[in-house]
Formats: structure tokens, C-alpha cells, sequence
């Protein structure tokens, strides 16, 4: 009798310290990823909750301001919000919030608050956790406003926007279909009789792809921190261009004289052992690779115009070999093997002849760069770069600022090339456009000079 009631004490004793145990081990694990900073007009709140199996006995999630509390979405009452098990033990919570779900939403500070239970010792109880976020609502809609006028623009070329956008320090730019350019302070535009001291007032270098449709919609945009956007529409018109269509014989002789300098300065691809394999990808997947690396570059571009207006230097003593956007046909042995579009132009005087800089700029690239060889990008400023390939040698290095016709190098046949020539193109936030347009002074004066001008009221 003792006994048993000795083991009934010791039984009871178990059971306490086990209950008191599973009180102690902790709570589902919150995470809240969204939103990081800025809640606007709309916003998503986005939890992921942890617990083992993702057993939860209660999840809620809610939205605090002003003191008052809006629950968003609970295990009891999920509503329109997408609950998702993402992992064995993991649930994630995605809500999209707005006016109509938190009718006092105000500008201002709030904080989303998580809380999450699940059970434990067999569900006899239950072990809590709950998280926090802070965040900022700004319900005030960004503006943007076109200033210029009369905008054309070629299949393959160039424009120029003035807009005014607020607050002064929000995103904007131009969306030409799915590809953004963005805006610079106008003051940034260091050309004679210009003088724009508005920071609200914006500059955006845009460009039309050759691929893309001649009707691609285009807008200006602006777009703060909490996602709040506005747009507004130009006049503009848009010229279809007729691209020339061409033929180019591959023998072994040009690839066994062009490929071995490629493999040779490059790491993305390395040699299959076939010439006309090599030689298919270094035209297909390394012309790809390198158009990439040479986009990039666009993020290293100064907020000012370097050039001050001044025509681009158009190489008028040169051979044009090829234009721009002139589409190739490979040919190897009388069979087609690939095609591709030449985004520039070749340019030949003789071999070896000295390279210049087509208009002022800063040196960010001097070196090797796949097909294009030996190569120098040069950047204008505000988006607007130039590309200089296949040289034979270079003569400027990285962080060098050249002046308009400065020598750099000189020509040579490095990379992807037949024969000494030039590779020339212009590039607009990373994207290969015409150089013919940068070539002229009556262009230059009336889509940028002009409308400039026009802004600062002179
Ligand atoms: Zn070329």
C-alpha cells in the first residue's frame, strides 16, 4: 500500500515537472519578411512561421497603428490571405493589405505584431511566441510631369526626356515596354546655356531596341520606397528602320586565326576541342555573356553629361564594313550555322590605325572582353557610354578621363574579327543603340540641346 502510494507520488511528480517542462519550450519561430521598410497605398505582409510538423494550435497576424490593433489573417479566420506550407515544418503567410482592409490607415509609423502557439506534451499544452516589425506608412503619391516636347525616335536609337518628379530624391525614369531608364538631376547637364537648378527637374536618355516593337508603349515613372508610383504619358513618335541583311562565310583559316585569342583572355567559356563548336559558342553564348558584363557598366555612370553637347567624333575617314543591326547569316562549308545581330559598326582605315575617344568621357573598361577583344567602354555620363573593339593595342587604363578625339590604342583584329577594324557602338543604360545619331549635330542640337534649353527657359 505504501508502495503503490509511493509510486503514485513519484507518477504525479513526473507528470508536473513534465507539464511544467513543455510550458518552457519555446514557441513557433516567426519571421517577418514583408514588409522591410515602407508600407504604401498597398502593401504585402508576408510571415513565415516554424514550428515542428507545422502544427499550430493559433497563428495570428496583425496590423498596429495609433494604438489600435487590425487583425489581418488568423488560423481561425484566414480570409483572402494565400496560406502556403512551404516546407515540412514551415507555413508562409502572405497578405495583401490596403485601405479597404485597414480603413484608419494613416502616414506614420506602425508595427506588425505575430503571434503564434503550438502544442505540446501531447496537446495537453500549448507554448507561445510573438514577433514584431516596425514599419512606415506613406500614403503620399509620388508626381511626374513631362517638360519637353516632340519626341522621335528610331527603331534602334536614342531619345531624351525633361520631367519634373516629387519628392526630389524618388526613382523615376522611362519604361520603354518591360526595360527602365532612369532619370538624373537636370543640373547634371553641364552644357552651355543650360542652367537647370530645380531638383525636381530630371533627365532620362532612353532608347527604342532594335527587337523591340516599333508601338512598345513608353511612359515616365516615378516610384518612392513604399511602392506608391505615378506615371505620366509623351508625345511621341516612333520610326520603324529597315535593318540590312548579310552573309558572312566562316572558314577554318578566320577560325583558326580569331578563336585561340578568345579562349585564351576568357573564363566564361573554354574550348570543346571542335573548331565550328568554338566557334558556334563564342558567337552564341559568350556574344550573350559579354553583352551582359558590357550592360553592367551602365550602373558605373556618372550623373553628369561629360561631352557638354559637342558631337560625337563620326569616324567619317573610315570604311564602313558593317552598320548597326545588320542581320547576319553565318555560313560554314555552304551550310547556314548561326545567326546573330551586329550591334555597331566596323569602321576600317589601316592596320594599326590610332583609336580615338568619340567624345569626352571617363575610361571603365581597358582590356580584353571576349568577342569584342581588345576593348575600351568610355562613359559620357547619365547613362550614355561607347564601345571601342578589337584593338591591337591599349593606351588608357581604368579611371582615365579622355578628351574628344584623344588617342586610346590603336585598331587591330582582336576577338571576333576578320580583318583591323574598329568595332564601334553607342550604348544607352547598358542597351547597344545606333551610333549614326551621336554622329549628328543637327540631332544632337534639336532631341537634347533644344529641349534642355527649353527647360531652362533660355
Ligand atoms: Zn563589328
Amino acid at each position: 500500500m505504501r508502495y503503490l502510494l509511493g509510486l503514485i507520488v513519484i507518477a504525479l511528480l513526473v507528470a508536473g515537472g513534465l507539464f511544467v517542462y513543455a510550458g518552457r519550450l519555446p514557441g513557433p519561430s516567426i519571421q517577418i519578411d514583408k514588409p522591410t521598410k515602407y508600407v504604401g497605398q498597398t502593401g504585402t505582409v508576408e510571415v513565415a512561421i516554424t514550428a515542428p510538423q507545422a502544427r499550430f494550435s493559433a497563428f495570428q497576424v496583425a496590423f498596429e497603428q495609433n494604438g489600435k490593433q487590425t487583425p489581418l489573417v488568423s488560423l481561425a479566420q484566414p480570409g483572402d490571405a494565400e496560406i502556403k506550407q512551404e516546407a515540412p515544418d514551415r507555413v508562409r503567410i502572405t497578405k495583401t493589405i490596403d485601405r479597404k482592409v485597414i480603413p484608419d490607415l494613416k502616414s506614420g509609423p506602425a508595427r506588425i505584431v505575430v503571434t503564434a502557439e503550438r502544442p505540446v506534451l501531447r496537446g495537453v499544452r500549448k507554448t507561445q511566441s510573438t514577433a514584431t516589425h516596425d514599419v512606415t506608412v506613406r500614403l503620399e503619391r509620388p508626381t511626374v510631369a513631362v517638360l519637353s516636347t516632340k519626341h522621335y525616335i528610331n527603331l534602334g536609337g536614342s531619345e531624351m526626356i525633361v520631367y519634373r518628379a516629387t519628392p526630389a530624391d524618388v526613382e523615376s525614369g522611362v519604361q520603354v515596354g518591360d526595360l527602365t531608364y532612369p532619370g538624373y538631376p537636370a543640373s547634371g547637364a553641364k552644357i552651355e546655356g543650360v542652367h537647370i537648378t530645380d531638383p525636381n527637374v530630371k533627365v532620362a536618355f532612353f532608347a527604342l531596341r532594335w527587337d523591340q516593337d516599333v508601338n512598345t508603349p513608353m511612359h515616365a515613372y516615378a516610384k518612392d520606397e513604399a511602392g506608391n508610383t505615378a506615371r505620366a504619358e509623351f508625345d511621341h513618335l516612333a520610326f520603324p528602320k529597315p535593318f540590312k541583311k548579310s552573309t558572312i562565310p566562316i572558314t577554318d583559316t578566320f577560325i583558326n586565326k580569331a578563336l585561340p585569342w578568345i579562349y585564351d583572355n576568357t573564363t566564361e567559356i573554354t574550348s570543346t576541342g571542335d573548331p565550328l563548336q568554338d566557334f558556334l559558342q563564342a558567337n552564341g553564348k559568350l556574344r550573350q555573356l559579354n553583352a551582359q558584363k558590357i550592360a553592367s557598366y551602365a550602373h558605373e555612370t556618372s550623373p553628369d553629361i561629360l561631352w557638354g553637347g559637342v558631337v560625337f567624333h563620326p569616324f567619317t575617314n573610315s570604311a564602313v564594313e558593317a552598320a548597326f543591326a545588320d542581320n547576319r547569316t553565318y555560313v560554314y562549308n555552304g551550310k547556314d550555322v548561326d545567326r546573330q545581330t551586329h550591334l555597331g559598326f566596323d569602321l576600317a582605315r589601316v592596320v594599326n590605325s590610332p583609336v580615338v575617344a568619340a567624345n569626352r568621357g571617363k575610361v571603365l573598361h581597358a582590356g580584353p572582353l571576349g568577342i569584342y577583344g581588345n576593348c575600351i567602354i568610355l562613359d559620357h555620363g547619365m547613362g550614355v557610354q561607347s564601345l571601342y573593339g578589337h584593338l591591337s593595342s591599349i593606351a588608357v587604363k581604368v579611371g582615365d578621363t579622355v578628351e574628344k578625339e584623344q588617342e586610346m590604342g590603336k585598331s587591330g583584329m582582336t576577338g571576333m574579327a576578320g580583318g583591323d577594324h574598329l568595332h564601334f557602338t553607342m550604348l544607352v543604360n547598358g542597351q547597344m543603340v545606333n551610333p549614326v545619331e551621336w554622329w549628328d549635330q543637327h540631332w544632337i542640337q534639336d532631341r537634347i540641346i533644344r529641349k534642355l534649353r527649353e527647360a531652362s527657359g533660355s
